[in-house]
């Protein structure tokens, strides 16, 4: 008996539950189905441009996507080209990997004007995510910016707008934001944090890493800074202790040693967004009075939810598709982000998307059911609709023209447009 499953989303929740199901149950059929021509979700448009060592784990989704029984179908979006129905009827079981990128808001005035961005829709501009390219992010009069949270979200915004043309050639920064980024004038940087170094979520590489940028000086006050951590969870001591003394030599810092300075506020707790029309400053709150900084750009790292998406019940508070370990409804899952919420890094998804394929390989092993078409009947409904599929072969075209046109240096030159990557597979 032949089991089908699919996977929507081909970014790491997604790509290693396909390799699970594959491990556990070689002969089911796995369809990997993706709205972008173009795989592996936010390692190709969230992890940094900078940061390819980490964005290296695509050579091994690359193997998961060619081993047989996964198939990888891109430019292919559920709710337009398949209905959820459709897709539900069509396999035996469904898996959402389709993370959560939905902003969370802060809730203060000010939010709607032009020049406030969620880091959502600002890092997915930069990493030339197809739907995100128009975003309308104008640094043309920017000088100083300001970054809201105290996650390594916050510090990856921080640093690509820090960072020089130089310092970037070797990253696949998009065209459009690398143009915009050159040209603005930025001059000094703020991340704010509503809670203290020590509770700040930062890992201490990409902490440190902000003390070896080329024309950008970080800036901390030490009075900010406690004596000790305190009482911290054992497992976040080591880490903790690491940002503390990192944060420490920061503050032997001086504003003129480099022509942008990035400040660390912390304990400043933003409650307000200020300007007419366009921002021009954050309004910040701490220890009982408040004060205001001058900002063209707001960028706020505050965490992501799934929405609304596919109409399904959600979990608020997490920011995930309502589930229970992954269970969503009756063969029905969910993994990565939509299942757990925005944490954790590209590993943290292996355990647990195995976790998950074990828990529906269970249901189907108890289920009834007569096994569904499955891909076959994808096939079917997409072929009637004139969707044109992006197979895993096409997917290397893409890939291939990339590093192609890639500037020396840098590993490859993003094709941004849908229309751009389907011409190459005429
Ligand atoms: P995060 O680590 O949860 O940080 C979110 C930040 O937003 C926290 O500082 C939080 O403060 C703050 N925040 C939330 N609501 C706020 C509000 N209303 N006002 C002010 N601040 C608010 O999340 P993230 O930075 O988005 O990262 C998501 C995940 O991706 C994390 O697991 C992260 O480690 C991972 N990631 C890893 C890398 C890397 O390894 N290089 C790079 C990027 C992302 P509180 O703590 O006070 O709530």
């Amino acid at each position: 008996m032949t089991r089908s499953i699919a996977i929507v989303g081909s970014g790491p929740g997604g790509i290693y539950c396909a390799e699970a199901l594959n491990k556990r149950l070689p002969e089911a059929r796995i369809d990997v189905i993706d709205r972008l021509p173009v795989p592996y979700g936010l390692v190709r448009a969230g992890v940094a441009p900078d940061h390819q060592g980490t964005k290296a784990i695509t050579r091994v989704f690359d193997r998961i996507l060619q081993k047989p029984g996964i198939r990888f179908c891109g430019n292919v979006s559920v709710g337009r080209d398949v209905g959820f129905a459709e897709l539900q009827a069509a396999y035996d079981a469904v898996v959402l990997a389709t993370g959560a990128h939905v902003d969370r808001r802060l809730g203060i005035p000010g939010e709607a004007l032009a020049g406030v961005h969620g880091s959502a829709a600002f890092v997915f501009w930069y990493n030339g995510h197809a739907d995100f390219a128009a975003t309308p992010v104008d640094l043309s009069a920017v000088a100083s910016v300001a970054v809201i949270g105290n996650g390594n979200v916050a510090i990856d915004v921080a640093r690509v707008l820090a960072k020089t043309a130089d310092e970037m050639a070797k990253s696949d920064l998009a065209d459009h934001a690398a143009t915009a980024i050159r040209a603005a004038a930025v001059k000094d940087i703020h991340l704010i944090g509503r809670r203290g170094p020590v509770e700040a979520s930062f890992t201490n590489a990409e902490l440190a890493e902000l003390g070896r940028l080329q024309r950008t000086v970080p800036l901390v006050d030490a009075a900010d800074l406690p004596a000790s951590v305190g009482e911290v969870e054992e497992s976040q001591r080591k880490v903790k202790e690491a940002n503390l003394a990192t944060l420490r030599a920061f503050a032997a810092n001086r504003p003129g040693e480099k022509p942008v300075r990035l400040h660390f506020h912390f304990h400043a707790t933003p409650v307000a967004l200020l300007g007419e029309g366009r921002v021009a400053g954050v309004r910040l709150a701490r220890g009982g009075r408040q004060f205001d900084l001058p900002a063209e750009l707001v960028v706020t790292c505050i965490g992501y939810g799934v929405g609304a998406a596919l109409d399904l019940p959600s979990d608020a508070a997490r920011g995930t598709f309502a589930n229970q370990a992954g269970r969503v409804a009756p063969r029905l899952y969910a993994v990565g982000w939509a299942k757990r919420g925005p944490s954790g890094v590209i590993a943290t998804n292996r355990a647990d998307s195995f976790a998950v394929a074990d828990l529906i390989l269970a249901d189907l092993a108890q289920s009834g059911d007569p096994p569904r078409p499955g891909p076959a009947a994808l096939d079917e409904l997409l072929q009637a609709r004139g969707v044109r599929v992006v197979g895993f072969a096409d997917w290397l075209k893409i890939d291939a023209a990339e590093r192609a046109a890639a500037l020396s240096g840098a590993p490859r030159r993003k094709i941004v447009e849908r229309a751009a990557m389907l011409a190459l597979l005429q």
